[in-house]
């Protein structure tokens, strides 16, 4: 079904030539090939330019930033040398960890300090050694006032989750913390959305910055085709089958609503699907991480997905999304269909309902405006919305025409990397 000419080799962690402690820490944690805002970013953090790099949520920011961050820190020197900022106490936890786990072995100290924990054993660590310091912006301020954190030293700041920090009301306290750091130093942004108050901020407190942007637009609701089909639960299998047989897929994005049925419906499909896999939290991060990179380069042509899992997919070459469940709302269908078909392809997206699905369906329709075009009966009968010539004509010949291939040249590693 797939070619290897579609393969978008990505860089791996062994092509960078990074210290043998950090390579083998990143080793361990299960990463080979780079994300793409990891191979975007780190010839940029790594030449000491500011940042401005804008990629989905599990894109895999941390290390980006975290693995160069680490290269920089003189562990000789006992000073806060990196200061990253989050804006919660979860983010900070997890950060610290990614840090550790990835710069232990070079002698790198990371801390985190954030509110509702005691002041008084974060200021005893800071007094004895930290090289990176991971905080939330309340409690850092109120370090900093009190003396025990010192950032004279301090040679890269990170403001992480950036949109989250400003839309959680820290723009005055960022640009306090920034205002304190006067000598040179090197200043990165991470953020998943970009709005005006981040352009601000980077245009007043960042040097020359760069940007990377690797956020993939959504396909708005009117570029897919959104087919329907009615089925009692128990012919969804053969009916999936079918389709699947008969239609030209690329790539295929099956979501289930439940764990369980991820694993079910993985059973039964694998005896017949080649290069089918599954996903869902219930597998283990090293697990997880091996299908988003077998996914990614196309090794994998079938996967089933619950929508937690599937927010780390990369959707470049999804040709069809299979609603196996009925997504409850209209925010989570656009998020489910709205990435596929990338490269200038039209999306498609099939439902399978159920009598249950029915009231829901009618305000997905009404809330989204599609029009819907159905393989068989449609059950919404007269309250269905008027069918349109176009729909009627799609409705004889679900069997769409070939989706273009992404040719070779489409996938130079600059478009790749959406380096602006
Ligand atoms: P983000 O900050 O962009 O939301 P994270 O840094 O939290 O994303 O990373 C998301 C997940 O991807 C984490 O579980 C992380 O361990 C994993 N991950 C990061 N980089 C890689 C990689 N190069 N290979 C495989 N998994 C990775
Ligand atoms: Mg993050």
């Amino acid at each position: 079904m797939l070619s290897k000419e579609n393969e978008t080799p990505y860089m791996k962690f062994s092509e960078l030539n990074l210290p043998p402690d950090i390579l083998k820490s990143i080793v361990a944690l299960g990463y080979d090939e780079m994300t793409p805002v990891q191979e975007a970013t780190y010839p940029i953090i790594s030449a000491g330019h500011d940042l401005c790099a804008l990629a989905e949520t599990g894109s895999g920011k941390t290390a980006a930033c975290s693995i160069p961050l680490i290269q920089k820190i003189d562990t000789t020197l006992n000073a806060i040398q990196g200061l990253v900022i989050v804006p919660t106490r979860e983010l900070c936890i997890q950060y610290v960890n990614e840090i550790y786990k990835i710069g232990a072995k070079s002698g790198v100290v990371p801390f985190g300090v954030y509110g509702g924990f005691s002041k008084g054993i974060q200021v005893a660590k800071l007094n004895h050694e930290v090289h990176i310091l991971v905080a939330t912006p309340g409690r850092l301020i109120d370090l900093m006032y009190e003396g025990a954190v010192r950032l004279s030293q301090t040679k890269c700041v990170v403001l992480d989750e950036a949109d989250e920090l400003l839309q959680t009301g820290f723009l005055e306290d960022i640009e306090f913390i920034l205002s304190c750091i006067i000598q040179e130093h090197q200043t990165l942004l991470f953020a998943a959305t970009m709005d005006d108050d981040i352009k601000r901020l980077v245009d007043k407190n960042f040097r020359d910055p760069r940007h990377i942007s690797l956020i993939q637009e959504r396909l708005s609701p009117e570029s897919i085709e959104h087919y329907f089909e009615y089925v009692h639960p128990k012919n969804k299998q053969s009916k999936l089958m079918r389709h699947l047989k008969g239609e030209d897929t690329q790539q295929v994005l099956i979501f289930c609503n439940a764990r369980h049925k991820v694993d079910s419906l993985f059973r039964n499909m694998k005896k017949e699907v080649d290069n089918i896999e599954y996903i869902h939290a219930g597998l283990s991060q090293e697990k997880r991480s091996s299908i988003y990179r077998n996914y990614r380069s196309n090794k994998i042509s079938c996967l089933i997905a619950t929508d937690v899992a599937g927010r780390g997919l990369d959707f470049s070459n999804v040709s069809h999304v299979i609603n196996w469940d009925f997504p409850g709302d209209g925010e989570q269908y656009t998020h489910r269909t709205g990435r596929s078909g990338r490269m200038g392809r039209k999306g498609k997206a099939l439902t399978f309902l159920t009598k249950r699905d029915l009231p829901q369906l009618k305000k997905l329709i009404r809330k989204l405006k599609i029009t819907p075009l159905w393989i068989g009966e449609n059950p919404l009968g007269k309250d269905a919305p008027p069918k349109d010539e176009k729909t009627q004509k799609k409705k004889r010949h679900y069997r769409p025409s070939r989706n273009r291939r992404p040719k070779s040249s489409e996938k130079t590693g600059a478009s790749r990397r959406g380096e602006r």
